[in-house]
């Protein structure tokens, strides 16, 4: 019935489609083939027609920097809202729409893809993979997607629950289905795929609770998998009949110990954000993630590099083969993945001071590199925001550590924390003025070792102690403390120069990604809900609107008729919304993620976000010894922040415990809790790593903290 509806939908909409792009395209619009036939010409050569934006990072070379110039530094404040499209969730967004042939493929949370007419907002059809919603406790960072990839006629997701899909662009039916992952085991995809002469990349995630991370490419017509890149050894450093064998068997497994938990918890490792192509040198470039688990005295105790986590890794875009590696990262051991936008241009940093072709990259560890992209030679590197985990960098780019860094014996207050410098908010680089523009922040977080680690294979495993240093009794002054030391910026930085050359400071972190435009403008979205252009040499605002909701993911643009549209989607969520929710706003609720569309001269207008009312009145009278308390803090520490948010005060995207009812009796919460009663909302039995006399603990330390006046300075409701 529902797939009926949609193509009937899609029938009528197509249709009125067809009556606006007829002005413009110049492909026939009468045949199905001009649903998202992308063919490896058109994603070659997607920079020269800017009218479009093809992939993810809107070409192979990733800059996100688009050549279109109606919107420019004089036109720039006409801009308007054309049209929004709800996405009708208020679970985190991070998706850059993909436009082609006048049809914008977007993504939600639940890895939901929507099919849209790019000039109207006009719903074409809609695809929902069905996803199981107990898979929600295995995204560490909510249950996110960051799009999708168009190919000959068909669209690619990746579903959260590890399947990887081929849809008809002109239905939205589905072609073809594979899962890419052991499902047993927690492994989540919210990377966009990239299509590469017929191949489909794919990577994964769940290093927060312990896989083996690698990519993979599937052929795109049959989707049976070309090649697989391991980049972390299975246990017994064997091969795996894999593309990664002789990489591993020549440098990797010399790097990894034969004790620790790495062997039984999967060692980390996974591709989940950025995957380049380089077509000058055919090679895919991809990004590795943190170590499983994080703290590498628990992983591996042997100390050594742990190839490849928090690599930048390049391997032979047609069989997989190890071409180089770059390692940010060695040893990681605070989650600092090198996942983070890559972005290939040609730089005048050749020995005679002629073109060299890099890649580049601002990590999580807090130093941005240039790197030359034939080779993975280290070219340049600086700290892009304050660090202090290391004095500087070698002459081969290597981190020089500060000892107490690693956590052995006390805690260290580090930044950047296992947010990082820069997250998965994508960094733009305009070619002209040769600077990239990195979303940055500064979430500092104590590390140290926890006393009580012990692998659960479905919860997290970092074997850092999340309850380090947290105060039993939060009061407003602590609140005021913590979030006076939470920040964020846009940088400009000069990757000739290896230094900043103007800086834009924001009120917060977690901003949102970057695009930069032939026209001198760079647009920016804010968490706060401003959506901001800048001038690209200056820095300086020259425009801004509300758009009403946290608008954290990349922005793009496109043409259709003549008119250049900027788009962006908006939402609440991610990793940041759900694990530091004291942080925010209190003017920003749990927003219903939106396309949101702009163009010159237009005058739409945003729905508010509906804020529901929330009785805060807690459900029973404080209760617990000061033990009990104590007990009851870090195993909400351990086992709850990283959704339920600090202190028991959540952003409001996932229930805030303080005001559940489910605190009233002790057979209730136990229910959940323990009997798993709400585990088709994504609430699974925690009955596997807490007793009974752990949940109830939880349940005291709730109260309390409903009964705190520190609520009167955080926390959504
Ligand atoms: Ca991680």
């Amino acid at each position: 019935m529902k797939n009926m509806r949609f193509q009937m939908a899609a029938a009528v909409a197509a249709s009125a489609l067809w009556l606006g792009a007829c002005g413009n395209s110049e492909q026939a619009v009468d045949t199905v083939e001009t649903f998202a036939n992308v063919t490896q010409d058109r994603l070659s050569n997607a920079a020269e027609t800017p009218a479009e934006w093809l992939t993810y990072g809107g070409t192979y070379d990733e800059q996100r920097h688009s050549l279109l110039t109606q919107v420019n530094l004089e036109t720039v404040g006409d801009l308007g809202v054309a049209w929004t499209y709800d996405l009708g969730t208020s679970r985190g967004v991070e998706s850059t729409p993909i436009v082609v042939d006048g049809v914008m493929y977007v993504t939600s949370a639940w890895s939901i893809v929507y099919a849209l007419d790019a000039k109207t907002g006009e719903e074409l059809w809609v695809y929902d993979p069905g996803v199981n919603r107990a898979v929600g406790i295995k995204a560490c960072c909510d249950v996110v997607n960051r799009g999708v990839a168009v190919w000959e006629g068909k669209i690619y997701l990746g579903v959260i629950d590890g399947r990887l899909e081929a849809l008809d662009a002109k239905t939205g039916e589905r072609i073809w289905s594979k899962v890419t992952v052991d499902q047993s085991k927690p492994y989540t995809i919210t990377g966009a795929p990239r299509v590469v002469d017929g191949k489909v990349l794919i990577g994964n995630g769940g290093a927060e609770l312990g896989v083996r991370g690698y990519l993979s490419a599937y052929d795109a017509e049959s989707g049976d998998m070309t090649w697989r890149f391991y980049t972390v050894p299975n246990p017994e450093m064997l091969p795996d009949g894999a593309a990664s064998d002789a990489a591993f068997e020549e440098i990797g497994n010399v790097t990894w110990g034969d004790t620790g938990a790495w062997k039984t918890d999967g060692g980390g490792g996974t591709v989940w954000d950025s995957i380049i192509y380089d077509e000058v040198n055919d090679a895919v470039i991809f990004g590795v993630g943190n170590g499983s688990p994080w703290n590498q005295s628990l992983r591996d105790p042997s100390g050594l590099d742990n190839l490849f986590l928090s690599s930048i890794v390049a391997v032979d875009a047609e069989t997989g083969a190890y071409k180089w590696h770059f390692q940010t990262t060695p040893g990681d051991n605070w989650d600092y993945t090198a996942t983070q936008t890559l972005i290939l241009a040609n730089l005048p940093l050749g020995e005679d001071g002629g073109d060299r072709r890099v890649v580049m990259q601002a990590p999580k560890n807090g130093f941005f590199y240039v790197l030359d992209a034939e080779t993975g030679a280290f070219i340049n590197g600086a700290g892009y925001v304050p660090q202090n985990w290391t004095t500087g960098l070698d002459e081969n780019g290597r981190p020089v550590e500060v000892p107490e860094a690693r956590y052995a014996s006390t805690p260290f207050n580090q930044t950047p924390g296992p947010l990082g410098g820069h997250n998965w908010h994508p960094m733009a680089y305009n070619p002209e003025a040769k600077l990239a523009y990195i979303p940055a922040q500064e979430i500092p977080q104590a590390y140290s070792t926890d006393p009580r680690f012990a692998e659960h294979p479905t919860k997290w495993n970092t074997g850092a102690d999340f309850s380090a240093g947290v105060p039993a009794l939060v009061t407003s002054d602590v609140m005021k403390f913590l979030r006076s030391g939470l920040k964020g910026r846009l940088i400009a930085w000069d990757p000739v120069a290896n230094a900043p050359r103007w800086t834009v400071e924001h009120d917060g972190p977690w901003n949102g990604g970057v695009l930069s435009t032939a026209g001198g403008v760079v647009f920016q979205g804010k968490l706060n809900g401003d959506f901001v252009a800048y001038d690209a040499a200056s820095g300086d605002p020259l425009w801004s609107h509300d758009v009403k909701s946290g608008a954290a993911s990349g922005p793009g643009t496109y043409e259709i008729d003549g008119e250049q549209y900027v788009t962006i989607t908006t939402g609440w969520g991610s990793a940041f919304a759900l694990a530091a929710g004291f942080a925010f706003d209190e003017k920003l609720g749990p927003a219903i993620g939106k396309v949101v569309t702009f163009k010159l001269g237009a005058e739409g207008e945003i729905e508010a976000p509906y804020v529901p009312e929330i009785d805060r009145t807690p459900n029973a009278e404080p209760f617990g010894t000061e033990a009990q308390l104590a007990d009851g803090l870090v195993h909400y520490a351990r086992n709850c922040t990283v959704c339920h948010g600090p202190f028991a005060v959540s952003s409001g995207v996932l229930p805030d415990l303080r005001w559940s009812t489910y605190t009233e009796s002790a057979d209730a919460w136990k229910a959940v809790v323990v009997d798993g009663t709400l585990q088709g909302a994504g609430m699974v039995s925690f009955a596997d790593v807490l007793s009974e006399d752990d949940v109830e603990a939880i349940r005291a330390y709730v109260i309390q903290q409903a009964h705190n006046p520190a609520d009167a300075v955080g926390g959504m409701q």
